[in-house]
């Protein structure tokens, strides 16, 4: 950049005030926040740069300013930006560089409103807000515009000030606290803003670095004429009496504030309040705060994320995907997207599988050639550029098919596409998360909600669930930034859905959230991710909250090192509070029964002659259900050695100790059994005859007379006597 032609107004020793001396450029000037930020900045010493995108506009509100306050002119100058195009804001900040040599202060406050519409009216394109206008509507922007004019200009503005900006500065971005809230019809104002929450805060991070601090202001409902007309256009839209929306806003506000001498009563915080923060979040009073929210509100009460984290393993038991049809919507993850897909296809669901681009239906579909007889998966091109081709593809798959009642989305762009900070992130890529992602989100969540409008025979109320990445290795501040807008779309979605059934526009309800897989880096976060899917969708279930974090060691979380797949996970539970004495069991049937009965929750006695076997089978029953999460798995497998069955004695022992460890006994499985003498009848020996009958049946009699008496008295008992099927086999010894 070239030295500055001006230098610095050398006022700093005339000039009082909490912001002398220090030059602050201020977006949106001319407007209504903007008017009051520069009043204060100009009263408080400040020397201020009005900026905006007409020269008319910020020359007249530069006037207006310098003759309210009285300040000398000469601490106010203009810079025409376009805050939505990255060369003009470069251009611009080269200007204030060359006039100022530095910036001091940077307020980001500029941001429009973006269309009013709910979410399936949203104009994606000129045509689009054309028809609108042709309609009687006021909008201006496309949803892309309003991200460019919300989203856009903070970014830009942070990517060519910076570097003017040395330690001490301080970067100002103006939010909103409905980026955080529902917001009836503004997902295409809300959703950019809450990105720019999560923008300001990794900012926060990669500028602290270099001592420039930058905080985030939250501005509630400001008392205005247009805030009022807002609010009541709101209520028109929703279909509730005037005055619902301002209500409900105020009703989450806890201070009651008194103006003058009047008592004190909930009102709304004023254009000063938000001047006088700005006015603080300038000056060296608040030089110790970086990546702060200060949230000029009336302490409304709205929670900073909805959060939870999965604490359990996902089950599959109950679990019935019949009659349900789900869309995979992928950009271009195939190895994910083809594994949720066939998840889904597993639990009995058919699938509809789509990808942005051509090259990833051919490798979904090389993926695919192994699709078990009877599941279904169709993989299509879905490019959420092309709302036609998503139209298309939906209203053709159901034409054949069930119609969707549930959806996975996953972004646009596979974790690591994007990388590196965001400060020093390209044009192309600030386009491309703009446009692709953010804009390719609420496209697609536009589709959706107009196709379950369309569909009269939805057997339940649809689902969705937006699903991020996994991790890109390199601190995913790219995903979370996605995280936080992402977060809201499903808010208001969900709001505005609810808000048209109660209002009987709409028949089914849409619900929905937000996986966030990142921060988990394990081999099992696919399979967990998967699950926890097919469960959302597929489930009546409903979790309030919006975003469901996988933990970061799901083993820790779950006390489970592994999962329960299959049969195992369908026996849980079943035997619970049972006991089982188990002859032979150290290996073999008699270890396996052990093994599932202890897994079905029982406690179980394992019986056998040698303690080694025993020792090995129980280490094994025991490491299994720790790996699954079992509590006191120590006291639930017990083993007794030197018991042999043809040793009537040794098996009293068995029922005593069986009893004295655990109480009672529920189940006796008389599995032990020797293969005994081999000769042909005629040349057996009598002893080893009787010892062959002993330890096969006598052996089972014996144990029945002693814990029979013991299971009548409990009212139940359940004795297993496991024969052989060469037992019928006459011609065999
Ligand atoms: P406003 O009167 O409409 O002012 C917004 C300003 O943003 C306009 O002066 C406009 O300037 C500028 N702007 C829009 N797009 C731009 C672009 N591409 N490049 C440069 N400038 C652009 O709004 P406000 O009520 O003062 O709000 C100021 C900020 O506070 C906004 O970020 C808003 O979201 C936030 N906020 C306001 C309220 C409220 O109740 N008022 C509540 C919550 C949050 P030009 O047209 O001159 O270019």
């Amino acid at each position: 950049m070239n030295a500055p032609t001006t230098v610095a107004p050398k006022q700093k020793a005339a000039i009082a005030g909490r912001l002398a001396g220090k030059i602050a450029l201020v977006t949106g000037a001319a407007g209504n926040l903007g008017g009051e930020i520069v009043r204060h900045y100009l009263r408080e010493g400040a020397t201020v740069v009005f900026t905006g995108r007409s020269e008319g506009r910020i020359a007249d509100a530069m006037k207006a300013a310098l003759a309210d306050t009285g300040a000398d002119a000469s601490r106010a100058s203009t810079v025409v930006m376009d805050g939505a195009d990255p060369a003009s804001v470069r251009a611009g900040a080269a200007e204030v560089f060359a006039r100022y040599g530095r910036l001091d202060i940077l307020v980001n406050n500029a941001g429009s409103a973006g269309p009013k519409q709910p979410l399936e009216r949203l104009p994606l394109n000129k045509g689009d807000l054309t028809a609108l206008q042709a309609e009687g509507s006021t909008d201006t922007e496309t949803v892309a515009d309003a991200a460019r004019n919300i989203l856009g200009v903070a970014w830009n503005m942070v990517r060519a000030c910076a570097p003017l900006m040395g330690a001490g500065g301080s970067i100002i971005n103006v939010s909103t606290i409905f980026s955080r809230t529902e917001y009836y019809a503004r997902t295409a104002y809300v959703v950019p803003k809450a990105a720019m929450n999560a923008l300001s805060r990794e900012l926060a991070l990669e500028l602290g670095d270099r001592g420039i601090r930058v905080n985030l202001l939250f501005p509630g409902p400001i008392e205005s004429q247009r805030i009022r007309s807002v609010f009541a256009a709101m209520d028109t839209l929703r279909g509730d009496a005037s005055g619902t929306t301002a209500d409900h806003f105020q009703g989450i506000m806890s201070l009651k504030r008194s103006t003058g001498d009047a008592k004190p009563e909930k009102c709304l915080p004023t254009p000063a309040d938000i001047a006088s923060t700005c006015v603080f979040l300038g000056s060296d009073d608040s030089a110790a705060f970086n990546g702060h929210d200060f949230e000029v509100t009336h302490g409304m009460a709205v929670p900073k994320e909805s959060r939870t984290t999965f604490q359990s393993r996902p089950s599959r038991r109950s679990i019935d995907g019949g009659g349900q049809a789900i869309l995979v919507a992928a950009g271009d993850q195939v190895e994910e997207a083809v594994a949720i897909a066939r998840v889904h296809a597993d639990a009995g669901a058919e699938v509809l599988l789509g990808f942005t681009a051509a090259s990833g239906v051919k490798a979904a579909k090389a993926k695919l050639t192994d699709l078990p007889q009877g599941q279904k998966i169709e993989i299509v091109r879905f490019d959420r550029a092309d709302h036609g081709m998503m139209d298309d593809a939906l209203d053709g798959w159901s034409k054949h098919n069930l119609p969707i009642s549930g959806a996975v989305i996953l972004p646009t762009f596979s974790a690591g596409h994007f990388e590196g900070s965001l400060v020093d992130a390209s044009d192309t890529a600030v386009d491309s998360f703009v446009d692709a992602e953010l804009g390719g989100a609420i496209a697609l969540a536009r589709t959706l909600s107009r196709y379950w409008r369309r569909q009269d025979g939805l057997g339940r109320d649809p689902r969705f669930v937006f699903l991020s990445n996994g991790s890109d290795g390199a601190g995913d501040t790219w995903a979370n930034f996605l995280r936080a807008a992402i977060e809201q779309l499903v808010r208001v979605w969900r709001d505005e859905s609810a808000v048209d059934v109660a209002h009987g526009r709409r028949q089914h309800l849409e619900w929905g959230h937000q996986i966030i897989r990142y921060q988990n880096s394990e081999p099992e976060n696919l399979p967990f991710t998967a699950g926890q899917l097919v469960r959302i969708l597929l489930k009546e279930r409903k979790i309030r909250q919006v975003n469901l974090y996988l933990p970061e060691s799901i083993a820790d979380a779950t006390g489970a090192r592994r999962a329960m797949v299959g049969f195992s996970e369908n026996i849980t539970g079943l035997h619970l509070g049972k006991v089982a004495l188990i002859t032979g069991g150290s290996a073999g049937i008699g270890g396996q029964v052990g093994r599932l009965l202890a897994l079905a929750g029982a406690k179980v006695m394992l019986v056998a002659r040698r303690e080694s076997e025993l020792a090995a089978m129980r280490a094994r029953i025991v490491g299994e259900l720790e790996d699954v999460g079992f509590a006191g798995v120590e006291r639930r497998v017990q083993t007794l050695a030197d018991i042999d069955v043809a040793d009537f004695a040794s098996l009293r022992r068995a029922v005593d100790e069986t009893v004295r460890r655990f109480g009672r006994i529920d189940y006796l499985i008389n599995n032990a059994g020797i293969s005994g003498a081999e000769e042909m009848v005629v040349d057996m020996d009598p002893a080893a005859w009787q010892r062959t009958l002993d330890a096969n049946m006598i052996s089972n009699f014996a144990l029945m007379h002693m814990v029979v008496p013991m299971m009548k008295k409990q009212g139940s008992g359940y004795i297993l006597n496991v024969s052989s099927y060469f037992g019928g086999e006459k011609y065999l010894a």
